[in-house]
């Protein structure tokens, strides 16, 4: 039984933290300097949204991962990426700049999830309200079912953001291999040798959303994060 128990635990981290873990491995990866680049992933973004007319997008540096804002119209890359000559910082910005494409060209399905994006962090921080105050609320009543009851709920509350990223993959998968795979290869802006590393990168890109929705089941420092105001 113990046996079975540790196995069950073992697959539970595995289909949790793999995916994170694979997201952050090819990233690191293909994340390597290369000095023969002409340019920085910064730089290409900046290329990538004047030659799609974009001139008013903002490219800016960030420390909270590589992500388009289309409230304040900016492309932001993490400091490696940003400022980093690599096959990964190519590739975001290239995936980075298709979102704003995205956006410009008002696709419904990203103008959608967008909006219910906005929702997520509510429910994040309920889900961790939920998880974080069931054993204080039982020492005080002493009811078993509802502990067992508030952690259910807070995880099938994460859970929900899980299947809310499954749901708009499309998205993901459309800016990286409808348009940055495309653009990288139009432009040359990689040499051949260098394709299969940036698919890579631009798949990892996809399913980070999902990959840290699924972490976040089993981050404790993520479910704390709901009393940072
Ligand atoms: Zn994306």
């Amino acid at each position: 039984m113990p046996i079975l128990a540790g196995l069950l635990l073992l697959m539970l981290l595995a289909v949790a933290l793999g995916p994170q873990w694979w997201v952050r491995h090819v990233l690191r990866r293909h994340g390597v300097e290369r000095p023969d680049f002409p340019g920085t992933g910064a730089e290409l973004a900046r290329h990538l949204l004047d030659e799609a007319g974009l001139h008013r997008v903002k490219v800016e540096p960030t420390e909270h991962g590589d992500h388009y804002d289309p409230d304040a119209q900016a492309v932001r890359l993490l400091p490696q990426h940003h400022d980093g000559r690599s096959v990964a910082a190519v590739a975001v910005a290239a995936h980075e700049v298709s979102h704003a494409v995205q956006h410009a060209r008002g696709e419904a399905a990203f103008a959608l999830r967008w909006r219910l994006a906005g929702s997520l962090s509510w429910i994040d921080r309920v889900a961790g309200i939920l998880i974080v105050a069931a054993p204080i609320v039982f020492i005080f009543v002493k009811i078993p079912a509802l502990f067992a009851l508030q952690l259910l709920a807070g995880f099938a509350l994460f859970a929900s953001e899980i299947v809310f990223h499954m749901v708009t993959l499309p998205v993901e998968l459309d800016a990286s291999f409808s348009k940055a795979l495309p653009v990288l290869t139009r432009g040359r802006y990689l040499a051949p040798a260098d394709m299969p590393a940036a698919r890579s990168v631009l798949t990892a890109a996809a399913w980070t959303y999902v990959a840290a929705a699924l972490a976040t089941l089993l981050n404790v420092a993520r479910w704390f994060r709901v009393f940072r105001f």
